[in-house]
């Protein structure tokens, strides 16, 4: 059930990494639907522009902050989704140290914070809680096969430190904490030098450059589209009696690298090839959510196939590289038009 209790009232929602890639549609989403937004981001790996067309929207707030600091507010916050965390693992690798503290230290500040203002809680956990997993696809009961000493236990551990934090707050009756597990997410405004195999193959694509596949290809991932992962967020945030179980949020078609990689080229003309190159650390071999839980407690399944969705995400791609060109150099944009291969004018 759907809570209507707040119906009446403008609510505000609080989102930590609201600048990044994932917290920018949700504080859209959260603004169209009449809520009051106070995004809190370090911009460490997100980017202002993502929410630049927000700045003037009289119901949102931008508050530059790393949570690995305690937040202190005057305004009533109904509801705390929190998103801040790198996601690429080169990225998340770069300063594994500070990856953990924002995990551990910076969860437990929000949580802190929806305890003193009686907010509701959903943590953005991650598939990486079920690391090279063992069973396939994954379920929410499989409690994972993490290496805890590699170069991804920052993340991976961190994640979980995290979800043991959400619920024994929520076991300790401090807050009403959700957690959701989310898989592969892909669309527009991933950064093009985020690292992350969409973003990658399309940029590398669009520019002519070798695709990177690491490893052979053979690994395989689920990739979910932005808006359906959006709305699985805010349906778990408002879903009541609170499940006080992790849902995960993913799309269930699995895909090789290779595969992946294929459909990509045949979106685009392009005059790149793949180079393979070594396989990371620690590289899950494959992963596909049961979305099961998700079915049955919040009547979410995702809507935009992948190709769809990679369609969607190559034409904001396309733009977006021509606006970075146009900006650097006015001179370039023909050259980088046709480097694009832009198919549209733009
Ligand atoms: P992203 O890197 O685009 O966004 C993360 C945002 O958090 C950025 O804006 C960054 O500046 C901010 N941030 C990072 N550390 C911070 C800190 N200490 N204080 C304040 N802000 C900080 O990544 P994303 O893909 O949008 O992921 C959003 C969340 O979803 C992350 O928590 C990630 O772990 C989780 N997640 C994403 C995926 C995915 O495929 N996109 C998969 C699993 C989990
Ligand atoms: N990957 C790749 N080439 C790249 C980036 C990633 O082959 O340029 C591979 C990576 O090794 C992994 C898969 O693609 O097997 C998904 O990587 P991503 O970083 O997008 O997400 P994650 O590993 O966290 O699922």
């Amino acid at each position: 059930m759907l809570d209507s209790s707040n119906a009446r009232r403008q609510r505000t929602a609080l989102v930590a990494g609201g600048a990044g890639f994932v917290g920018s549609h949700l504080c859209d989403e959260l603004l169209a639907a009449g809520n009051r937004v106070i995004c809190v981001d370090s911009y460490l790996t997100g980017s202002p522009a993502n929410v630049a067309p927000l700045q003037n929207h009289p119901d949102f707030n931008m508050i530059e902050h790393d949570i690995c600091n305690p937040l202190v507010f005057a305004e009533h916050v109904d509801q705390i989704y929190n998103l801040a965390c790198p996601a690429s693992p080169p990225l998340y690798q770069a300063d594994p140290i500070h990856t953990m503290m924002t995990n551990v230290i910076g969860t437990a500040n929000l949580l802190q914070l929806a305890a003193r203002h009686g907010a509701s809680f959903l943590q953005a956990s991650t598939s990486e809680v079920y690391g090279d997993p063992e069973e396939h696809p994954q379920h929410e009961d499989y409690w994972g096969h993490v290496n805890c000493t590699g170069p991804r236990a920052c993340y991976d551990e961190g994640k979980r430190a995290a979800e043991a934090l959400c619920f024994d707050s929520l076991r300790a009756g401090d807050v009403d904490a959700r957690v959701v597990r989310i898989f592969n997410t892909y669309g527009p405004r991933m950064q093009p030098n985020d690292g992350r195999i969409v973003s990658n193959l399309i940029v590398q694509a669009l520019r002519d450059e070798p695709l990177t596949i690491y490893g052979n290809g053979a690994q395989t991932r689920s990739f979910c589209y932005v808006s359906d992962l959006v709305d699985g967020l805010t349906r778990l945030m408002n879903v009541q009696p609170n499940p006080a179980v992790p849902v995960n949020i993913g799309n269930p078609g699995e895909f090789t690298i290779a595969e992946l990689a294929d459909m990509v080229c045949a979106m685009l003309p392009t005059r790149s090839r793949v180079l393979n190159g070594p396989l990371p650390a620690d590289d899950p071999q494959r992963r596909r959510p049961d979305i099961a839980r998700a079915r049955e407690l919040l009547g979410w399944e995702p809507k935009i196939s992948l190709d769809d969705g990679l369609s969607r995400t190559i034409a904001w791609f396309q733009h977006a590289l021509l606006e970075q060109a146009r900006h650097q150099n006015p001179g370039t944009s023909a050259k980088v038009a046709r480097a694009a291969g832009s198919s549209q004018g733009i």
